[in-house]
């Protein structure tokens, strides 16, 4: 069975402690490799490693940097058949979705951050004839980054590039529970020849190695996402050491439908809003608000279209649906469910696990999952679920509607379906979210601001953000006279 090294110092290594944990296989629910189960000792070296070379890296001229991260994204564009055939199934994700979207933006990730380092000028500020301040932008350090396991190698590499091509070093940890590609990513480091200790990957539960990440004295900047309430405990213990910290963290997030909308146009991407990836998408848009003169007809089509979902074999050609990640995040989806019904909800369609036959039969798969009846106020409206599960509400009024979108204690990203400019306008600004789609979803320009607001994050990713995140900015002022 594959075992799956540590990178430290530009060598794949074993845990020092030779511990393994086993990694599933979310279609089969079987073992299908081995992870390191890393510690503290694993940390300290891989820290040690980042510390070594960042003298180094951090003056290594911006177009060399900017080389190895191009190289970087030509090997994974050239892997990307099996990059994306182990990100499904290490993960349960459709195939399709991982060679359509996961892993060329693992390759545009780090395109875009080897060219856009090339780009970046940093401010000055004129007195006149008095004085001249310029801003020095310089990298903060050994920069600690975690990422989940519901885009693994898509969000691991949103932080790894930037960090990388701001001239910091690395100390990164994927998820546990979706380790594969972000071990094939060392060895596509080894092959373009990143200089050792500038990247490092240690693999292990979020208890010990991100535990390790977030405390080590010597890593000054945290990149996290991940869910609020870890991204709290990350903070408890950052904030006092005063570590630069980037937590994007989980959603609510509305999908708000005006009756005016373009109808097939809204259904179509509605379909994927809700269950792309299983729903496992912090993006997703799990509460629908339809307004009340197409609520009817927006009900039968969607519960028809979702009944058409394929839910199968995550290699399968024809699947729509994979497996989600894990036991229990089926387990913890499940019981979501079972409180939607407690709560008065009825369920229009899903609500069930999906038992498979032969190999498949021991695998995570749910039902696409449409739920109505419910109020904005409830559990299953306020927390993040996370999976296949969407509810839907009839409303009648702007008003009423942004009162419900606004009501959660997240503030990720928001959808709007109306043809009405002014609306549309007035609307995406009075809605609590860091992101807000108009008449699209998961429309990405990676210069864009990317994060959230109130409990789903503090900071930004995307663009130049993500540079000035990984560099201090340093003020000089020169009298001229
Ligand atoms: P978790 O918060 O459980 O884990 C995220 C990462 O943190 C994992 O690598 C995990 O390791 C690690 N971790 C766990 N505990 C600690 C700790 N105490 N200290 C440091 N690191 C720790 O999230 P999930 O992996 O379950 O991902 C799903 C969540 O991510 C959802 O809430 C989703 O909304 C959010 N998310 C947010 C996005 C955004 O951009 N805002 C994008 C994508 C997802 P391990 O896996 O080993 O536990």
């Amino acid at each position: 069975m594959l075992k799956i090294q540590n990178y430290i110092n530009g060598e794949l290594v074993a845990p020092e402690a030779g511990q393994y944990l086993d990694n599933y296989d979310p279609s089969r629910g079987t073992v299908y490799s081995l992870i390191p189960d890393s510690d503290e000792k694993d940390v300290d070296r891989a820290v040690a490693a980042a510390k070594a070379a960042f003298p180094e890296w951090s003056v290594t001229p911006k177009d060399v940097r900017s080389n190895y991260l191009l190289k970087i994204a030509s090997l994974i564009e050239a892997n990307l058949d099996k990059l994306a055939k182990a990100e499904s199934i290490d993960n349960g994700k459709p195939l399709h979705l991982a060679k359509t979207v996961d892993i060329p933006r693992a390759a545009a990730n780090f395109h875009f951050y080897g060219t856009g380092i090339l780009h970046y000028a940093a401010h000055a500020h004129s007195m006149e004839d008095t004085a001249i301040n310029y801003t020095l932008r310089q990298p903060v350090g050994v920069a600690g980054c975690i990422s989940p396991w519901n885009l693994p190698l898509y969000l691991f590499s949103w932080k790894i590039a930037p960090a990388l091509a701001a001239g910091c070093t690395v100390v990164a940890k994927p998820s546990e529970v979706t380790p594969m590609t972000a071990y094939l990513l060392s060895e596509i480091c080894i092959q373009a020849g990143l200089p050792k200790g500038v990247l490092n990957i240690v693999h292990g539960l979020g208890a010990k190695v991100g535990a390790a990440i977030t405390a080590n004295p010597q890593i000054p900047v945290l990149s996290f996402t991940g869910g609020t309430k870890t991204g709290a405990d990350i903070a408890r213990v950052a904030a006092p050491m005063f570590k630069k910290m980037s937590l994007e963290l989980g959603g609510k997030n509305p999908n708000v439908i005006f009756a005016d909308c373009n109808y097939e146009k809204m259904l179509s991407t509605t379909m994927l809003s809700s269950f792309a990836n299983q729903g496992q998408i912090c993006l997703c848009g799990s509460r629908i608000f339809v307004e009340r003169p197409i609520y009817k007809k927006f009900k039968a089509d969607f519960v028809e279209k979702t009944k058409k979902l394929l839910v199968g074999d995550p290699l399968g050609e024809k699947t729509k649906i994979g497996a989600v990640v894990s036991k229990p995040h089926m387990e913890k989806i499940l019981s979501y469910v079972e409180l939607a019904k407690q709560e008065g909800g009825t369920v229009l369609f899903g609500g069930n696990r999906v038992k498979m036959d032969g190999e498949f039969s021991e695998g995570y798969y749910l039902e696409p999952t449409i739920i109505e009846g419910l109020s904005h106020n409830c559990r299953t409206n306020q927390e993040e679920i996370f999976g296949p599960v969407v509810t839907i509400m009839p409303f009648d009024t702007e008003e009423e509607v942004l009162m419900y979108a606004n009501s959660t204690i997240y503030g990720l990203a928001s959808t709007v379906w109306t043809e009405n400019l002014t609306r549309a306008h007035r609307f995406a600004a009075n809605l609590h979210s860091g992101i807000v789609w108009v008449n699209c979803w998961l429309l990405r320009d990676l210069r864009t601001p990317f994060g959230g607001v109130k409990s789903s994050g503090v900071g930004r990713e995307g663009g130049f953000e993500a540079i000035e995140f990984f560099t201090e900015p340093k003020n000089i002022c020169i009298k001229l006279k």
